[in-house]
């Protein structure tokens, strides 16, 4: 079991490399794990393509391929779709030149000193954060419409189904109280904070990347403030587009792609 050797990288930065070993893993193995998808798995497939179809950042021969599978879920009449359909659609040797999404991974900022550490689970955070801000950028009508797929995903085909339950629940508390783009992009953060604070010192911790309350003061100084009472205080008016600029495209480097 050779371990690939270490990739630099800049941890201010979100790199594409990741972002697509992501939707090689979630599209290519993790949905290999319904032989039929039909019902709520269906609804919550098209649901997830149509999302990053209209707001993942990628290259042109990966949102070729989006397109592609987006079409054939779009005319698909019965009520369920198997897997090998999928499949074919994945299959770069059965597309056109400019169709297509790298087969394997390479994981660069979610690169994790074991092999079972960050990796996956890391690379759908950075591809969720992206999508809510590329929804605000996009100027669409419904802001809930991102949070509610990859609510819909991780419910139906999230592998870890303890995360999937932890995110069922935060979702069922809070989800309805979004209004707006920026809450969005906000509600995402702070949940994605609250099970960092969970996580911290658990098994699952990388020890090179320790949970933190993210960004950390050196990261954001201004997100950070603090409260006559001498407690912590997020600075959201900061935290915003902190996030802003940290998920957009031009934040996004190609390094270490095919
Ligand atoms: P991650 O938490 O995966 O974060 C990835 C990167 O995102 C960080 O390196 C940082 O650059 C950035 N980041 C960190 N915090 C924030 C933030 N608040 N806002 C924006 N960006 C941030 N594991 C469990 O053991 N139990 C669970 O219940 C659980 N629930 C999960 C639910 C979901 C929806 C997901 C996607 C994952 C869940 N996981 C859970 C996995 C866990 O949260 C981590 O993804 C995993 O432990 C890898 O951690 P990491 O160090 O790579 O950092």
């Amino acid at each position: 079991n050779t371990q690939e050797p270490w990739k630099p990288f800049n941890q201010y930065k979100v790199y594409m490399a990741d972002l697509e070993s992501t939707l090689h893993f979630s599209l290519r193995v993790e949905l290999a794990a319904h032989t039929v998808i039909k019902g709520e798995a269906l609804s919550s497939l098209n649901d997830y393509i149509s999302v990053l179809v209209k707001y993942f950042p990628g290259r042109p021969v990966v949102m070729n391929l989006l397109k592609s599978l987006n079409a054939r879920l779009q005319n698909q009449t019965g009520d369920e779709i198997s897997y090998e359909a999928i499949g074919e659609i994945l299959d770069n040797s059965a597309q056109s030149a400019d169709t297509a999404l790298p087969e394997g991974v390479r994981w660069v900022g979610c690169q994790g000193s074991q092999p079972h550490l960050r990796r996956y689970p890391c690379g759908m955070w950075i591809l969720f954060h992206v999508l809510t801000v590329q929804a605000k950028n996009s100027g669409g009508t419904d802001p809930k419409e991102v949070l509610s797929a990859m609510r819909k995903y991780v419910h139906s085909f999230f592998g870890c189904t303890l995360c999937a339950e932890h995110f069922e629940t935060m979702a069922g508390e809070s989800l309805s109280g979004v209004n707006t783009f920026s809450s969005a992009v906000l509600w995402l953060w702070s949940r994605h904070n609250r099970v960092n604070n969970r996580l911290a010192g658990a098994l699952s911790e990388d020890p090179n990347f320790p949970k933190i309350q993210w960004p950390s003061p050196e990261t954001c100084p201004a997100c950070h403030s603090v409260k006559d009472n001498g407690e912590h205080r997020w600075s959201q008016e900061k935290v915003l587009p902190f996030l802003m600029s940290h998920f957009s495209s031009s934040n996004i480097l190609p390094d270490y792609l095919e």
